[in-house]
């Protein structure tokens, strides 16, 4: 099947004819053969969108009504949770559990945005006179270019579509090249759904052709991306002629701070080490707020991480479908190539390579990890801020082991990149940790927890983790206008010039 774009309504190949083989990366595996777009097809979904945007029904259409649609969306994948998940498991090499659980994310988030969206229909504004009549209100943007990641691929979309969809706008969703296949399915779901044509509009594709018209392209009045910093730079300088709404959901390099008093009992330091080696290692941690560095006190330390580094070794690297998989591969052999470089950087560097720093090869009882790219769950003891494995995100199953012995050399650790996505403090001590959540810079933060995030509750970063929120109002807000009507009741004469000449 290469008739895969989605532009106008209208499933199509595209206009090169060319196509990309999408592989699962747990084995090589041929997943499907989808349409390769370039510049081409993505001017033709802009026209189509800037079409449906200025002449179509969309953008009047009640919000209640807009509202309904996203509830449809969840229903829509719910009942086709299997053909998703699978599709996820596969283009990714998660498992079929955790794209379970992304499918349920993604449900709720289009229920969040369905209800919001004829939540907020303005506001009056008191103008301190009888005779006016003043209210803000809220307009679509217009068209939205939306270009998302390849580790939680219908996921980042979802964030961007449903607020998009809601807000009355008109869209061009480019997924990552690696892992188009739950897009293909959410835009089956629009066209079923009866959504009109040239509102939802989907092109395949390399980011440098196919999604790079979306930043610099005149008809397209936001961009959306959510992706690496160097990506983000690049979409940020092309939006500037055009002077577009940017938003921009970066990378991180997240602390997860532990304190000693966190893990002085069997029970705190069993739940404590238990959830570092979900922030570092969930996903393989390919995950934007990965807890991937690990800020611990100094008295902690080896207790810890002789702790943590036995549960690394015991994690279950398998294939996706397999019984007994705790975690899957990395997206790509280039990719695996580069996470390995910083382990090796890190170890040239002075850094100790507690466990892992290697790929995983072999049979582990899920089948051969020989076709794959599997690293194995890797942490690096003795790091320093001086360290490129501590300030650059590897975005693999790594993390590293800073300490720390006062308050505020906890938070100046913490706090010293250029990134500011997430962090973690871990405490008994609930004052301690309150005050240290309040310093963090970071643009969520956890207190004794890391990684849960709500669709009503802003997702976004501080520094170089980007610009904008995405999810809670301020998630819908990205993609409104907001307009001031003044209304004079009773113009009159103002007075200000005087009336020379004849009179009327
Ligand atoms: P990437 O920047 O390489 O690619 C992201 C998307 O941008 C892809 O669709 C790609 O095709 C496209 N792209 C690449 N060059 C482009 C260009 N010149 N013009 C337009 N589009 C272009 O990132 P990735 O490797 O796919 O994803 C991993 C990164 O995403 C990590 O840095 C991670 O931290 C980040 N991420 C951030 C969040 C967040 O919420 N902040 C969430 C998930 C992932």
């Amino acid at each position: 099947m290469s008739e895969t774009l989605y532009i106008d309504g209208a499933w199509r190949s595209a206009a090169s004819g060319q196509t990309r083989e999408i592989r699962c990366p747990a084995d090589d595996s041929l997943v499907g053969v989808v349409a390769e777009g370039g510049a081409e097809d993505t001017e033709a979904a802009i026209a189509a969108a800037r079409r449906a945007f200025d002449t179509g029904p969309w953008r009047r259409t009640p919000d209640a009504e807009r509202g309904d649609l996203l509830l449809q969306v969840a229903e829509a994948i719910d009942i086709r949770r299997d053909e998703f998940v699978d599709a996820e498991t596969l283009d990714t090499g998660k498992r079929p559990y955790e794209s379970d659980i992304d499918m349920t994310d993604i449900a709720n988030c289009f229920r969040y945005f369905g209800k919001l969206a004829a939540q907020d229909a303005g506001r009056v504004v008191d103008a301190g006179s009888a005779d006016v009549d003043s209210r803000v209100v809220y307009e679509p943007v217009g068209v939205c270019g939306l270009i998302t990641p390849w580790n939680y691929p219908l996921l980042q979309a979802a964030w961007k579509v449903a607020p998009a969809l809601a807000a009355g706008n008109t869209f061009v969703l480019k997924p990552a090249e690696l892992t188009p296949h739950t897009a293909i399915l959410l835009m089956s779901v629009l066209d079923d759904l009866g959504v009109p044509a040239g509102v939802a509009n989907l092109v395949l594709g390399a980011g440098a052709t196919a999604g790079a018209p979306l930043s610099a392209h005149p008809d397209v009045d936001l961009v959306s991306f959510t992706g690496g910093l160097a990506t983000g730079r690049i979409i940020a300088r092309e939006a500037a002629a055009t002077v577009k709404k940017v938003a921009l959901e970066l990378g991180g390099k997240n602390p997860n701070v532990v304190f000693a008093d966190a893990c002085d009992t069997r029970e705190r330091l069993a739940a404590t080490v238990d959830n570092a080696l979900n922030a570092a290692f969930l996903h393989s941690g390919q995950v934007c707020s990965a807890g991937a560095r690990l800020v611990i006190e100094e008295s902690a330390h080896d207790r810890f991480v002789d702790e943590l580094v036995r549960r690394a070794e015991s994690i279950r690297l398998g294939l996706p479908f397999a019984q007994g998989t705790e975690t899957g591969p990395l997206i790509s052999s280039a990719h695996r190539d580069k996470v390995h470089a910083y382990v090796e950087q890190a170890r040239a560097e002075g850094a100790v390579i507690r466990t892992g720093g290697e790929f995983a090869t072999g049979d582990e009882g899920s089948g051969t990890l020989d076709n794959g790219w599997f690293y194995r769950p890797t942490v690096i003891d003795k790091a320093t801020r001086a360290m490129a494995c501590v300030h650059d995100e590897g975005f693999g199953p790594t993390v590293t082991v800073e300490t720390f012995t006062t308050e505020d050399e906890a938070v100046a650790i913490a706090n010293d990149t250029d990134y500011g996505l997430s962090g973690a403090v871990w405490s008994s001590d609930a004052a301690r940790a309150r005050r240290i959540a309040g310093r963090l810079r970071h643009g969520t933060v956890w207190i004794n927890d890391f990684g849960p995030y709500l669709p009503q509750a802003e997702w976004g970063g501080f520094g170089h983790s980007g610009v904008g929120r995405e999810l809670g109002p301020s998630g819908l807000n990205e993609y409104r206008e907001t307009k001031h009507v003044y209304e004079n009741l009773r113009p009159d004469v103002t007075g200000w010039f005087a009336a020379r000449g004849e009179q009327l």
